[in-house]
């Protein structure tokens, strides 16, 4: 059974039409990279997904429950946890509680994110303000990962970092595919490294998706027609 299932969906900025035609599955434990050049609506699926924007037409369902009409916070309840674009983490709360403002029972506690994030350990007491762009990725990673969510999703998280870092954000990714059955969403620019995570991939323009199989199907010519790379 699928967890996540876009069928046909449309959402709209107020007047403004953003997404016109986006279908798409997600089973337990896969990956899948969302992909599609700037503007193309990768940002604005998220949004929609996770409830932050309303949703005009399709169906859109997570772990057998439909979700139209539900908040941004049933979504996440239900087991939605959202890795944001530009991280947005509380800068003038220190790295524990911003982990412990987002903790609902599970596997994942303070802990766990610490093994996942040994760094975060040092800046515990910190404030997310002073950390470093690598440093806030991994705090909003360990965040969604505080909610114990069935479904992580991964908007731009390796986006202005540098490049050991991305790397190591990477390795968190593969680490927890590997260990965990979190299914796991993510949007991003490098198709290497996206290749080596995803099982399939989804590629949207124009606010549809206009190409989906498995990531192994994303060829050279695939890349160069609808990414322009
Ligand atoms: P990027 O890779 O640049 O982040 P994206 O694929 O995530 O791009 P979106 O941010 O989802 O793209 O944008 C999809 C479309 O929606 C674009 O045409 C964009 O201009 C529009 N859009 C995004 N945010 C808003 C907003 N707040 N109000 C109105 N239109 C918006």
């Amino acid at each position: 059974m699928n967890l996540l299932s876009l069928d046909h969906l449309a959402a709209s900025y107020g007047a403004t039409q953003a997404l016109f035609d986006v279908s798409l599955t997600l089973g337990e434990g896969e990956v899948l990279a969302l992909m599609g050049r700037n503007g193309m609506g990768k940002t604005t699926t998220v949004k929609t997904i996770c409830r932050m924007l309303p949703m005009t037409a399709g169906r859109l369902s997570f772990s057998g429950q439909d979700l139209q009409g539900l908040a941004s916070h049933q979504a996440a309840r239900l087991g939605i946890g959202l890795v944001p674009e530009g991280r947005r983490c509380f800068g003038n709360l220190t790295v524990y509680e911003n982990l412990i403002a987002a903790a609902r029972k599970g596997a994942w506690d303070f802990e766990a994110v610490l093994r996942l994030f040994p760094q975060l350990e040092e800046r515990k007491t910190q404030l997310a303000a002073v950390l470093s762009g690598g440093e806030q990725q991994m705090l909003a990673i360990g965040r969604a990962l505080m909610t114990n969510p069935k479904l992580l999703i991964l908007d731009e998280a390796t986006e202005g970092l540098a490049p050991l870092v991305r790397q190591e954000i990477w390795a968190s990714i593969a680490h927890l595919k590997r260990e965990t059955g979190l299914a796991i969403l993510v949007v991003d620019k490098s198709i290497k490294e996206l290749s080596a995570i995803a099982d399939k991939a989804v590629i949207l323009e124009r606010g549809a998706s206009v190409w989906a199989a498995s990531m192994a199907e994303l060829t050279p010519e695939i890349t160069a027609q609808y990414l322009g790379v």
